[in-house]
């Protein structure tokens, strides 16, 4: 106990010394008088909305999130989400005293009474929101950016539709074509490597919207598949107005599928494992490839249109 103190205390009177550098009691005061000024002036605009000297001290400055109660603050006064309370050992980030389990009900209050523009503004959108239901529009904003809808790798880029057809092409060098309707061909030489890779994505632009064709080999348990399913490039309400069917065959045999494109906000996997597109067994896929069946050589046509 007296040895765990006394190697303590060189320590807390560092940092105690430290805090009242930077409090500075005499000017207190004055300061306060000054910053609340200051703040009253700029903090609120006319149209309501915030400067970022408030919203800064709505940051946490662990995670640099925006903080939601129960916000917690030192001794001090330094604040810090509940989020990272955990992560710094019960010490203030700011100036190393112990925590403690004090609530910040002014900065709480304060937040409540705040009105901010929704963080997908440079997206295009123009709402503003009270700030502890801001976390709820950001969630499902329409302006929100979409992910890069290319499977088959880890890619990370996010945007706006333009954006992403942009890079589509440039990136993943994509094929593009103009067009409400399609007559595609899928060839792979050993269509028994499975595991091999074996999706293809096509960008289809018609009615003024972009439409991704899927292409790729799976299991439905063990049998090998393959499925081929469209993708909007846009939201799910959108999607909807829009049909699109598929036809594979050969041999006098012909599969067909008509379905309603999925919004890209659905992850290409979660439209793959829900079998919402044309399935083609791998036996089926090779007797439509005709020849030797080493081959596969499927003519996939298909068609877009609009409802209404
Ligand atoms: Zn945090
Ligand atoms: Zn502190
Ligand atoms: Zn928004
Ligand atoms: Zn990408």
């Amino acid at each position: 106990m007296d040895t765990s103190m006394a190697s303590g205390n060189p320590s807390f009177d560092d940092l105690q010394n430290k805090g009242e550098a930077i409090d500075h009691p005499q000017n207190e005061d004055t300061m306060d008088c000054e910053s609340l000024n200051i703040s009253s002036q700029a903090a609120v605009k006319p149209n309501g909305t915030v400067s970022s000297s408030v919203r800064e001290l709505l940051e946490c400055p662990v995670c640099c999130n925006s903080m939601y109660p129960p916000i917690l603050q030192c001794l001090n006064g330094h604040t810090l989400c509940s989020g990272c309370k955990p992560k710094v050992d019960n010490r203030c980030p700011t100036c190393r005293h112990e925590l403690g389990n004090i609530r910040c009900l002014a900065l709480e209050k304060l937040a409540a009474s705040l009105e901010l523009p929704c963080k997908y503004q440079s997206f295009g959108c123009n709402g503003i929101y009270p700030y502890y239901s801001k976390p709820k529009h950001e969630y499902q904003c329409s302006y929100r950016p979409y992910g890069c809808p290319y499977a088959g790798s880890e890619c990370t880029v996010i945007g706006d539709i333009p954006h992403l057809v942009a890079h589509l092409k440039d990136d993943h060098k994509v094929d593009m074509h103009n067009g409400c309707t399609f007559n595609h061909r899928y060839v792979k030489s050993n269509p028994h490597e499975v595991e091999n890779a074996t999706w293809m994505l096509t960008v289809f632009s018609c009615f003024g919207q972009y439409f991704c064709l899927h292409f790729e080999a799976f299991h439905i348990g063990l049998a090998p598949v393959y499925i081929a399913f469209l993708r909007f490039m846009g939201d799910n309400n959108e999607a909807k107005n829009y049909s699109y069917s598929l036809e594979v065959g050969g041999n006098g045999r012909k599969l067909i599928w008509q379905g309603v494109p999925r919004s890209i906000r659905d992850s290409h996997r979660k439209v793959r494992d829900s079998f919402d597109g044309l399935i083609i067994q791998r036996n089926m896929a090779l007797f439509f490839s005709g020849g030797d069946r080493k081959e596969l050589k499927l003519r996939v046509t298909g068609r877009i249109w609009k409802e209404q």
